[in-house]
């Protein structure tokens, strides 16, 4: 139901109570009307009777006062006038009557008085059977009519002055009568404040009494006491009249009010309520601007409805457009997702999703994989997160999980092994963070991923290993330059300082003997450590040969038991030095390098001597399953157990640094070693501290072949070139190394052109355009090789260049090829390699 019909319901509603309450009011104000009337009637009926009883007592007394009196009964009997006058006229005066009169039993009149108002028309009567009721009743009183009005009468029958109760048959009568004149009526009027008139009974007429006008009557009977004469009381009430008015202005009034508040009402409240409803309507249902623009004009407050509802269109617009916007990011969310789903699955990661407050955790596929999961849950929970997480790591992951969940600012980023089972241990790196908190703050719900990193632990293991390796290495370089300091200081020492002393004149001669001895003996210990590192440089440069001949194992040991057993530190230290052969001797000849061999065994035996005070030293050989096993084993001091693969690292010692009690470079069983895996075995220690050591070599052995003299492997240049027609040119600054180039490449009469550094290089470039290969060194003053490769290659972008790289510097190897060098070869040069190289380019 729209407002506007509401309030015409709640209009007609409200006329009809007003109607209602009209009536109900208006049946009170006749009520109390009536009661007002009925009060007045009574009051005036009351007092209207009780004037006329005694006006009417007043005569009945009178005639009653005079019938009791001898002298009245003599009066009867002999009438004297008199008497009479004196005696009965005056009662008319006195009593204010009109007539009085006396009879005697014979219903003749003794005595008659008027007063001056008789006249023919008030004559009356008075019939015999009044008479005759008066004889039984003693008293009458009674009303008749006559033309001039109505008339009271009131008779007493006459007795002795003694018989006050009448008990004696009565002498005479006695009559008063009262004309209703206008003396009467008015007298009437007076005392009553009524307007009085009389009519007889049987005459029925009815008048109009005005509303304001109260009438009583009263009923007067004639002497047989029926009621002929009614007496009429009649008085204005003015304030009837008021209040009849009033009830009557009141009803008009509150109509007229009833009218006037209800059209009022009904006008306000269409301009007041209909029409801004109407407008309000418009403006939210049809989003009528006219409509809203009018309601803001209006100065109720129903403009800020109009403000309110334009702000409200203003939002649902925004809403609209922000719900369009939302519906476009969901959009946009659904393809990220997507995205994100897919560059998950593209980086193998895998996510979980925790519910802190149920526990439960959901995990997706990827997840599952990574962890070996089995399916078997109903629930997933911590718990089960735990159960495929390396025990060890589970400390560490919930400290770190603690660590979020009190400050979650920081993301949770730990890494874990995985525990599953027989499958293959994973690195887990597991990032996640709490997005979701409760109303107090407390974390709601977690997510995060998961990806195996074990490739990047297993690297960063590497890396560790590498580091650590490199550190070794460094140190080992600073121990290694120290030792080879003091290695070449004290033989160095030695010689130069002895031969100062030889120097001098009155030197003797056995003197002189002993310190050329010493000088020698400083000589081959600097030739030795020159030896050593030679070796070790073309161990690792792999220009070492061995070549394998027949040699006879008794002669090879023999050689070397001969060798030490003269050793003067043997002999001061009372050394038992022993040669230990398997019985019977068996193998008579071995197929090896006696030159390496023999140097494997100086080796060994010259350090059992170095770490030897006393005791023995014994070498030899056994022969287990088609190897050779060579021991030597001495009472020393022994190795540690942790040091006894180091050791055969080269640099590495057993002592532990700045308390070096032996000389040496840490060199000799790098080499040994080398040697021994070169010739097909193995190399090992066994040892116990302060007990000695026993170091152990294996070497295949053969079964003798015949055969002639071994033929050494040709270490020369193996390949014949015949470069006559081409144009080396090499760019060396270091004459010794131009030297060594040169040789190697004599065999192949090439032409050779020899530039000092880079400079002199690009200017033979520029000047000989003959050159078909540039040998170029990279470290060299005024332009170093790579500038002038650069330069060469942008004059000539075809003329190949070689590099020569010192060995294992890769930096070197890429910046070479950077610069533009088409190859490179490694210092020391190998001349095979060389040339090899050089002949690749010319035959392309
Ligand atoms: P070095 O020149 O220092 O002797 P080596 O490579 O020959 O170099 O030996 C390496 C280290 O091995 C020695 O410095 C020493 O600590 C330990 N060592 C080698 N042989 C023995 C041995 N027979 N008794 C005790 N220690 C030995």
């Amino acid at each position: 139901m729209k407002t506007r019909s509401k309030i015409m319901l709640v209009l007609l509603s409200t006329t009809v109570l007003f109607i209602c309450i009209l009536l109900v009011a208006q049946n009170f104000n006749k009520r109390q009307y009536r009661y007002l009337i009925d009060g007045y009637r009574y009051q005036q009926e009351i007092s209207s009777n009780a004037i006329l009883n005694l006006q009417s007592q007043k005569i009945q007394q009178t005639a009653y006062d005079y019938t009791y009196w001898d002298d009245m009964v003599n009066f009867v009997k002999k009438p004297v006038k008199i008497w009479g006058d004196d005696n009965v006229k005056t009662i008319l005066s006195s009593f204010k009557v009109n007539v009085a009169l006396v009879y005697n039993l014979d219903l003749k009149p003794v005595y008659e008085a008027y007063d001056d108002s008789n006249s023919d028309e008030n004559s009356f009567e008075i019939k015999k059977a009044i008479f005759d009721s008066l004889y039984k009743k003693h008293f009458i009183n009674y009303f008749i009519s006559s033309p001039s009005g109505l008339i009271e009468i009131s008779g007493a029958t006459v007795h002795a002055t003694n018989d006050v109760d009448r008990k004696t048959p009565p002498q005479g009568y006695f009559f008063l009568a009262k004309f209703w004149d206008k003396e009467k009526i008015n007298e009437l009027e007076t005392v009553t404040g009524c307007k009085v008139s009389y009519h007889e009974a049987s005459n029925n007429f009815k008048i109009n009494i005005p509303p304001n006008v109260i009438q009583t009557e009263i009923v007067l009977k004639n002497w047989q006491g029926v009621p002929t004469y009614h007496v009429q009381f009649s008085k204005k009430y003015s304030l009837l009249k008021v209040v009849n008015n009033l009830n009557y202005f009141q009803i008009i009034f509150i109509a007229v009010m009833a009218v006037i508040i209800l059209s009022i009402f009904y006008l306000t409240s269409i301009r007041w309520i209909s029409y801004p409803l109407q407008l309000v309507s418009e403006s939210l249902t049809s989003n009528n601007k006219i409509s809203l623009f009018r309601l803001q004009r209006l100065k109720s407050e129903f403009r800020q409805i109009g403000y309110l509802i334009e702000n409200v269109n203003n939002q649902k617009k925004l809403l609209e457009e922000e719900i369009n916007e939302r519906k476009l990011a969901v959009e946009k969310l659904g393809s990220r997702e997507l995205q994100l789903s897919a560059s998950l699955e593209a980086a193998d990661q895998g996510i979980w999703d925790w519910n802190l407050e149920t526990g439960s955790i959901f995990f997706d596929d990827t997840w599952k994989n990574l962890h070996s999961f089995n399916d078997n849950f109903l629930k997933t929970s911590f718990e089960t997160w735990e159960q495929y997480i390396n025990p060890d790591d589970i400390v560490i992951f919930k400290q770190k999980l603690n660590d979020h969940l009190t400050d979650t600012k920081h993301l949770l980023d730990v890494e874990y092994r995985t525990h599953s089972g027989e499958k293959q241990q994973k690195w887990i790196n597991c990032k996640g963070r709490v997005i979701t908190f409760s109303e107090n703050g407390k974390p709601v719900r977690m997510i995060g991923t998961v990806q195996d990193v074990s490739k990047r632990k297993a690297f960063e293991n590497e890396l560790e290993e590498a580091k650590k390796k490199a550190e070794e290495s460094d140190i080992l370089k600073s121990a290694f330059l120290a030792n080879m300091s003091h290695e070449i200081r004290t033989p160095m020492n030695g010689i130069l300082g002895f031969t100062q002393i030889l120097k001098e004149p009155d030197i003797t001669k056995k003197e002189q003997m002993e310190y050329l001895a010493i000088i020698e003996n400083s000589g081959n210990l600097l030739l030795n450590l020159i030896n050593d590192i030679v070796d070790i440089s073309k161990i690792e440069a792999g220009l070492i040969n061995v070549i394998p001949s027949q040699q006879s194992l008794d002669d090879l040991l023999d050689h070397i038991y001969n060798f030490f057993k003269e050793n003067t530190r043997i002999k001061e230290r009372q050394i038992q030095f022993t040669l230990e052969k398997p019985e019977n001797n068996p193998m008579q000849f071995i197929r090896t390098d006696k030159t390496r061999f023999t140097q494997i065994f100086t080796n060994l035996i010259g350090n059992a001597i170095k770490f030897t005070n006393a005791g023995s030293i014994t070498f030899g050989y056994t022969y287990n399953n088609g190897t050779l096993i060579f021991f030597v084993k001495d009472t020393g001091e022994g190795i540690a157990t942790d040091k006894q693969q180091i050791i055969f690292e080269r640099f590495m010692q057993a002592e532990s640094k700045g308390s070096r009690l032996h000389e040496g470079t840490g060199l000799g069983l790098a080499i040994s070693k080398a040697f021994v895996e070169l010739l097909g075995g193995k190399i090992w220690v066994e040892s116990q501290e302060g007990k000695g050591s026993t170091f152990y070599f294996s070497h295949p052995y053969t079964e003798r072949i015949e055969e002639n003299e071994p033929v050494p492997i040709n270490i020369r240049p193996a390949f014949q070139f015949d470069w006559s027609m081409k144009t080396i040119l090499v760019v060396e600054d270091v004459e010794s190394n131009y030297m060594l180039i040169k040789i190697i490449l004599r065999n192949t009469h090439a032409t050779l052109l020899w530039a000092k550094n880079g400079k002199e290089a690009v200017d033979a470039v520029k000047l000989n355009p003959a050159i078909d290969i540039v040998i170029m060194d990279l470290r060299m003053p005024v332009m170093n090789g790579y500038e002038a490769t650069r330069i060469i290659k942008q004059m000539r972008k075809d003329l190949p260049v070689i590099a020569q790289t010192a060995y294992s510097l890769d930096t070197d190897k890429n910046k070479s090829k950077e610069a533009g060098c088409d190859d490179y070869i490694t210092k020391p040069i190998n001349s095979n390699e060389m040339l090899m190289k050089i002949q690749n380019f010319f035959t392309k």
